[in-house]
C-alpha cells in the first residue's frame, strides 16, 4: 500500500507518521527546503525565528497525538508552562499581565469591573464546559454528512453550544468593562475570526489560554514540528523537499499518483496537505473537483499578516513573551480584516509581539532579543515592499509610544514576511496566513470534506479542514484521517 503525502506541514507530518505506523509506505513531497510548512525558521546572525506558530496551546492535544505512538512530549522537548502567560497592553497608557495562577486573574477582573471574579469564574466555568464536549464529542469525528452532526450526546448537549450566537453578544452578557472583554475575546485571533462572526462555543478559547494555560516548548515550535518529522523517519516514511507536485495523476475517478516537478510516483492514496484552494484548483482536473472557484470565492477567509523578524542588540523588558497590543478602538478594525469591500492596509493596527529570547537563551545572542512583530492584514490586498516598508515604520513608531523606547537603532536583523510570501512560498489562498476563519457555516460539516466528494482515494489535512486552525486542530485533522484511512483498508 502506497500513500503520496503532499505537503509537509504540521498536516503532512502527522499524517505521514500515523500512517506509516500501520505499515503503510509513506512517500512525502514538499515544495520548500524543510519540514514544518507555516512553522518554518529563519535564521540570521545569530537570532532563530519560528516564522510561524509562537503559541504552544492545548498541550493535551498534543499529548494525545504523541500517546499514539506509545510516547510523550518529554521523549522529545521539554515544555515550560508561561508565567505571565501573556502581556496586554490596551491603547497607549496601560498594560496587564495575565498570569497562571488563576487567583492573580482574578484579581485583575475584580480591578476591572464590579464583581469581575465572579464574572470570569462564571465564563471560564461554561468555557471548560464546552472545551470538553469540543474535545470529547466534536473535534475528533468526521463529518461527510449531517446526520454525522446529530449523535445523542451531541443532540443533548448541542442546545447548550448557542450556535446562533455570536461571541461578541456572548462576551457583552457576561462582561461590561472594554478590559475584561478585550481579555477574553482577542484569543478568537487564533482562530481567524473577529468576535461578531465568530460564534459563541468558542468562548472555549477562554478555558485554553487562562485556565489550561500557555505553553513554550524548549527550542521553539520548530522543535515539535522536527519531533514529528524525525519520529516519522524512524517509522520510514520518505521525504522529498524542494519538489513541488504539480499535478494529481487519476485513472477515471481514482487518483493512482502524482508529477512533481522531478518525476512521476504511483500511489494508491494521496492525502493532500498543501494549502485546500491551491490543491483543487491547480492539481485537480475540472471535472475532479469537489469545490468550484466561486464556492472558494464566497469562503470567508482568516486574515493574512504582515510579519516582521526583528532581531535586536538589546533586550526590551516592556515586552514578555507574549505581548499583545490592542488598538483603543479594536473593533473598528474587524471591518478592514474581514469586509472584502473595505479591506485595506489598518489605519489603527492591532499587533503582536513575541520574544523567545525572553524564555529560551538560544533565540538570541546574548543581551538580545528576537522579536516577531504580527501585524493581522486582509487577505487580498495589495501588497508592495513600499507599502510593508512604510507599514512597519508605522508599527515602530507605535511600539516607541507605548514602550517609551524606539527599538529601531538595535535592530541587526530585520526580515519582512506578507501576502506575496504566503502566496509563494505556501501557495496560500489570496495570502491568507491560516485559511479558512471559523464562522458557523465554515464549522464540522461546512469546513472542506476530509475525503474528495469525487475521487474516492483523494483525501485533504491541514488547516482548510475539520477542526481548523492551529497546529492541535491540524494534528487531529491528520488523526482523523489517517485513522478513516486504516479503518477502510483494515489496517
Ligand atoms: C504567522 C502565523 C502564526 C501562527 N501562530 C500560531 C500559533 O501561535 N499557534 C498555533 O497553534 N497555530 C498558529 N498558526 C497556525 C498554524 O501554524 C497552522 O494552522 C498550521 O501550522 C497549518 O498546518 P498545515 O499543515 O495545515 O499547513 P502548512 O503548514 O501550510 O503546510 C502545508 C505544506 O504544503 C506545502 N505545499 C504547498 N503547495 C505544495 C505543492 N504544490 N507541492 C508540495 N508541497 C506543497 C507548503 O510548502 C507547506 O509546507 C500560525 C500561522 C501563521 C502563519
Amino acid at each position: 500500500m502506497k500513500v503520496i503525502v503532499i505537503g509537509s506541514g504540521f498536516g503532512g507530518l502527522s499524517a505521514a507518521a500515523l500512517l506509516a505506523q500501520k505499515g503503510v509506505d509513506v512517500k512525502v513531497f514538499e515544495k520548500n527546503e524543510s519540514p514544518g510548512g507555516r512553522a518554518s525558521v529563519h535564521t540570521d546572525k545569530g537570532y532563530t525565528f519560528d516564522m510561524g506558530p509562537s503559541w504552544y496551546l492545548m498541550p493535551d492535544i498534543f499529548e494525545r497525538f504523541f500517546s499514539r505512538f506509545g510516547k510523550t512530549t518529554e521523549d522529545f522537548f521539554e515544555l515550560k508552562r508561561l508565567d505571565p502567560s501573556y502581556r496586554m497592553y490596551f491603547g497607549a497608557d496601560r498594560s496587564v499581565d495575565i498570569h497562571s495562577d488563576i487567583e492573580e486573574n482574578y484579581r485583575l477582573f475584580d480591578s476591572f469591573e464590579d464583581d469581575g471574579a465572579e464574572k470570569l469564574k462564571r465564563y471560564l466555568e461554561s468555557a471548560k464546559e464546552k472545551y470538553e464536549l469540543a474535545v470529547n464529542e466534536l473535534l475528533y469525528h468526521d463529518y461527510e454528512k449531517l446526520g454525522d452532526m446529530f449523535n445523542r450526546r451531541l443532540m443533548k448537549e448541542g442546545r447548550k453550544l448557542n450556535v446562533f450566537q455570536n461571541l461578541d453578544k456572548f462576551v457583552s452578557k457576561h462582561f461590561e468593562s472594554k478590559e475584561a472583554k478585550r481579555v477574553v475575546e482577542y484569543s478568537i485571533g487564533f482562530l481567524g475570526g473577529a468576535p461578531n462572526n465568530t460564534p459563541s462555543f468558542y468562548h472555549m478559547m477562554s478555558h485554553i489560554d487562562i485556565t489550561m494555560g500557555v505553553f513554550y516548548p524548549e527550542g521553539g515550535m520548530r522543535k515539535v514540528a522536527d519531533s514529528i518529522y524525525r519520529l516519522s523517519e524512524e517509522l520510514g516514511v520518505e521525504y522529498c523537499f524542494n519538489e513541488p507536485v504539480e499535478e494529481i495523476m487519476f485513472e477515471g475517478d481514482k487518483a493512482v499518483g502524482v508529477r512533481t516537478s522531478q518525476g512521476t510516483y504511483e500511489a494508491d492514496i494521496v492525502i493532500v496537505n498543501a494549502d485546500y484552494a491551491h490543491s483543487e484548483m491547480d492539481l485537480v482536473p475540472d471535472n475532479l473537483r469537489t469545490y468550484s472557484e466561486k464556492y472558494w470565492k464566497k469562503r470567508v477567509l482568516a486574515p493574512s499578516a504582515l510579519v516582521a523578524y526583528v532581531g535586536v542588540n538589546k533586550k526590551f523588558d516592556a515586552f514578555d513573551h507574549h505581548t499583545l497590543f490592542l488598538d483603543d478602538d479594536w473593533e473598528e478594525g474587524f471591518d478592514q480584516l474581514f469586509n472584502p469591500k473595505k479591506a485595506a492596509w489598518p489605519d489603527k493596527p492591532s499587533y503582536y509581539v513575541n520574544v523567545p529570547s525572553r524564555t529560551d537563551t538560544t533565540a538570541a545572542p546574548e543581551g538580545c532579543d528576537t522579536l516577531f512583530i504580527l501585524v493581522p492584514l486582509a487577505p487580498g490586498i495589495e501588497d508592495t515592499e513600499a507599502r510593508r516598508d512604510a507599514f512597519l515604520e508605522k508599527i515602530l513608531d507605535d511600539i516607541a509610544v507605548k514602550i517609551g523606547e524606539d527599538i529601531r537603532p538595535y535592530i541587526e536583523t530585520k526580515r519582512i514576511f506578507a501576502l506575496e510570501d504566503f502566496k509563494d512560498r505556501y501557495n496560500a489562498l489570496r495570502g491568507t496566513s491560516l485559511g479558512l476563519a471559523h464562522t458557523l457555516l465554515q464549522t464540522a460539516i461546512w469546513r472542506p470534506a476530509h475525503r474528495s466528494k469525487k475521487s474516492p482515494n483523494l483525501y485533504y489535512t491541514g488547516g482548510y479542514t475539520h477542526p481548523g486552525i492551529g497546529v492541535p486542530m491540524v494534528l487531529i485533522a491528520s488523526t482523523i484521517v489517517a485513522d478513516r484511512i486504516s479503518d477502510e483498508l483494515g489496517l
